[in-house]
């Protein structure tokens, strides 16, 4: 069944240079899915509105035409998909369902198709059939085809044959807008001098502005007081640094150690034993989430002079775990708790 967000929509997608390519050329693949980009390929970051104009594409569609059959499917779902088809021997209605039932495929991080080679497999055959029947696919991804690792050259081949658009970070000017666009929805009037300065704070991604927003939101209509740059400030302070206080790199080197029951030594050394490499990672993860101020190059040095692509890789790396690594999760929960670091709930 589709399962789009339905708050994404183009009506309250915020054009600008950045990313008014990408928005037109999915407005142009919604208006004439099959006939005009057939790959339409979005790439662009993380929290940029890959998503969002994803969605927005299956809306307008399913909107204009309401009996085509829309399937939106993150690259994970549907590599869990393949296998479930696999292992209960459903691969006849899987196969049937694709090739044969969809009239339109959104296929959301197909960065996330690395190394898996049954369902590259199966995504290259159900390519071949819907785009020679001129039925749309959209990818989104955060890397452009040729730069996906492990990937079939076939289908990053295929990949290409449609049009190629990026999303890049957006300017100060389209994230005021954004900015007052989301603040409107949520019924308030943000000033242009707040606006502005919000969105001077918080200048990585639209995730994360959109965040700072809501916090900011919560704040002041909870506590009734009237926003200022000040208050701002104030609120983006408790939140932009969440760190605990007096952390130390070494404090956690040590900890983890000790739960790992190796040296801090080997922590700090270069030994690529998978028995150490793991909890290295782990401990400049932690480092980089809890030591306010520990920078990518900071903690480098502290973990034997590496560089900082070495630790922002580590980090990477165990986010990117973390999704569905339960044993990793609660040994991080383990360590968070040993170093009295109050627990978040993430959901
Ligand atoms: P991605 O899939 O690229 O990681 P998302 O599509 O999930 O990013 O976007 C992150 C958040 O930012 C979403 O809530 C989305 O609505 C919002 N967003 C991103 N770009 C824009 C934009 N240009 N206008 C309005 N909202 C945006
Ligand atoms: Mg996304």
């Amino acid at each position: 069944p589709l399962s789009l967000n339905a708050k994404y929509h183009f009506s309250n997608f915020i054009c600008g240079p950045s990313n008014e390519f990408a928005h037109a050329a999915a407005r142009a693949v919604a208006a004439k899915p099959g006939r005009s980009y057939n790959p339409l390929f979005l790439f662009g970051d993380v929290g940029l509105g890959k998503t969002h104009l994803l969605s927005a594409i299956g809306h307008t569609i399913q909107s204009s035409n309401p009996d085509a059959k829309i399937v939106y499917q993150s690259s994970e779902s549907f590599a869990n998909e393949v296998v479930d088809a696999v292992l209960n021997g459903k691969l006849e209605e899987f196969r049937r369902k694709y090739r044969e039932e969809t009239d339109v495929l959104l296929m959301d991080d197909i960065q996330l198709l690395a190394g898996k080679e049954r369902t590259q497999h199966e995504l290259f055959h159900i390519f071949n059939v819907m785009y020679d029947s001129n039925r749309q696919i959209v990818l989104t991804s955060d890397k452009l085809p040729h730069d996906l690792p492990n990937v079939e050259d076939r289908l990053r081949s295929r990949f290409q044959w449609g049009l190629i658009t990026d999303i890049q970070p957006p300017e100060i000017e389209t994230r005021v807008a954004i900015v007052k666009s989301k603040a409107a929805r949520e019924g308030l009037e943000l000033d242009e001098s707040l606006a502005f300065h919000l969105a001077r704070h918080v200048a990585s991604n639209v995730r994360e502005l959109e965040g700072a927003l809501v916090r900011i939101l919560a704040h002041a209509s909870l506590t009734k007081r009237k926003l200022t740059i000040q208050y701002i400030d104030e609120i983006l302070n408790n939140i932009v640094p969440r760190t605990t206080p007096d952390l130390s790199i070494e404090a956690i080197q040590e900890a983890v150690a000790r739960y790992f029951r190796l040296k801090v030594n080997d922590l700090r050394g270069s030994q690529r034993r998978q028995s150490i490499v793991r909890p290295r990672h782990v401990a400049m993860y932690l480092c980089r989430k809890h030591v306010s101020k520990a920078s990518f190059p900071a903690i480098g040095d502290q973990f034997g002079k590496k560089d900082h692509a070495t630790v922002m890789n580590a980090v990477k790396k165990i986010d990117r775990a973390l999704e569905s690594d339960r044993s990793l999760q609660s040994q991080i929960q383990d360590l968070e708790q040993q170093l009295d670091i109050p627990q978040t709930t993430k959901s």
